[in-house]
């Protein structure tokens, strides 16, 4: 099938690639012209395992174009994916700019009956807005059909995720339309939930606010666990052996955040209000979410006297692992805490150091995570990278100043860190 993509993040670049190795003549489109630039090139400007090899591999094969010009995709394209940016606006809303300009610029090339896919999370109601918007650039109506397919993929896993979905959600109120997507997607092997515009933009906001809730919810509960003794880790296990319950997202840790969670909850509360209902639930969740990260912040200035003329070392600056994704990363929150009260910063990060370097210059950024605990007076380990569960410990803490370590994911045990020399403390547990 002939595919554009345009907006080529995280989630366009993936469903390109991805679409073009199973056999689909993909062109996808940037406004970004040093993004075009790489992507021409084989280089793909997101970090993300798996995507570089892909991506080479279908551009040599033939399947992967890439261009900055909608009305060259548009016109080569009998379905054309919509995955540009929906941040939060000022009020929380999700800002739609980048959505309406791509609908404008669709709107303005159609010459033959097109399927648009909005693939990017967008609030209920967006499919008429966007088809509203592709007529009024001088569309023919009759040429416009489009379909909601909100996207599941986990960055760090965004490959395999989008090669093995839980399910394919497609909301239409063309049958046509949806089953051109329901062939698009045939060779995938998933359950396909085909439902009606305003449901499928619905279950998108559904499950991120439903998952961000559970976090929240055995966080809540790992507070209970620091003040009454008992330990987080296990009542999640016990809890998640339930299968009502289930094991998944209930591990108790800094908070959710990422490009997702945070925009998504807050975009189902406001639109929610913006419809006269108000959803106090969520607002709790945010609460939550954001008290955990900073009660954390609270317990490590307690410990060592507070932050002024402290070194701090911050072990993982990307928002979780196997990702350079830093938006509304913990490390952020963390590191202006330390900042603002007079203390100092040596991080160390696999892949995201040079993009948080932006925001924070005066951090001092090794290369070696062993070099941050050098003279430090304290040691935060905030993204469990997968280097960090088999570091040396030991050589960790011998050149600290007080062996100190502050475990934001609960990935060490407490008898090894201790055994190591470290003076241990992880959330959830005391
Ligand atoms: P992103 O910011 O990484 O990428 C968006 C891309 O769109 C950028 O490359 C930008 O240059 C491009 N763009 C913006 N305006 C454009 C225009 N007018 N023409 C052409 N290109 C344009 O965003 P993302 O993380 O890929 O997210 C995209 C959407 O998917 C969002 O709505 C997001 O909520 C949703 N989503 C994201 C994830 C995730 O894990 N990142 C998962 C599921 C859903």
């Amino acid at each position: 099938m002939k595919v554009a993509v345009i907006g080529t993040g995280y989630v366009g670049l993936v469903t390109g690639v991805v679409l073009a190795h199973l056999g689909n003549d993909v062109i996808c489109v940037d406004k970004d012209p040093k993004k075009v630039a790489k992507l021409r090139q084989g280089i793909p400007p997101i970090y993300e395992p798996g995507i570089e090899e892909i991506l080479k591999k279908t551009i040599e094969e033939g399947f992967f174009h890439v261009t900055d010009s909608i009305e060259e995709a548009v016109k080569a394209s009998e379905v054309v994916f919509i995955a540009v940016g929906t941040p939060p606006g000022a009020d929380g809303t999700p800002d739609l700019t980048a959505v309406r300009a791509v609908a404008a610029g669709i709107g303005r090339s159609i010459t033959k009956p097109t399927v648009i896919v909005n693939k990017s999370t967008v609030p209920v109601g967006s499919g008429e807005l966007v088809e509203s918007l592709i007529v009024a650039a001088g569309a023919d109506p009759s040429m416009v059909n489009v379909v909601s397919n909100p996207e599941f993929l986990r960055e760090g896993s965004a490959i395999h995720d989008t090669l093995n979905p839980d399910r394919i959600v497609i909301g239409a109120k063309n049958k046509d339309a949806a089953q051109k997507l329901v062939e698009l997607y045939s060779t995938l092997n998933a359950p396909t939930l085909i439902t009606d515009l305003e449901s499928a933009e619905l279950i998108k906001y559904a499950s991120n606010s439903f998952l961000a809730l559970k976090i929240s919810f055995i966080n809540a509960m790992s507070r209970i666990c620091e003040l009454a003794g008992g330990n987080v880790e296990d009542v999640a296990k016990g809890m998640g052996l339930d299968k009502r319950i289930g094991n998944q997202f209930l591990q108790a840790g800094l908070g959710w955040g990422g490009s997702c969670f945070p925009k998504d909850v807050l975009g189902t509360i406001t639109v929610a209000e913006s419809l006269g209902y108000d959803f106090a639930l969520l607002k709790e969740v945010i609460d939550i979410n954001t008290d955990q990260t900073l009660n954390f912040v609270r317990r490590l200035s307690a410990k060592i006297g507070g932050f002024e003329g402290k070194q701090i070392g911050i072990m993982g600056l990307a928002f979780k692992p196997n990702t350079d994704d830093i938006r509304d990363a913990k490390s952020l929150i963390i590191i202006d805490e330390i900042l603002k009260a007079g203390g100092t910063v040596v991080a160390h990060d696999p892949i995201a150091a040079e993009l948080v370097a932006e925001h924070f210059p005066q951090v001092d950024y090794k290369d070696s995570v062993y070099e941050v605990s050098h003279g430090a007076d304290a040691l935060v380990l905030v993204t469990e990278w997968n280097e960090y569960r088999h570091l040396d410990l030991q050589r960790l803490a011998a050149p600290m100043k007080s062996a100190i370590l502050f475990d934001g994911r609960r990935c060490y045990k407490k008898e090894v860190a201790e055994a190591a020399g470290f003076e241990y403390f992880t959330i959830g547990s005391r």
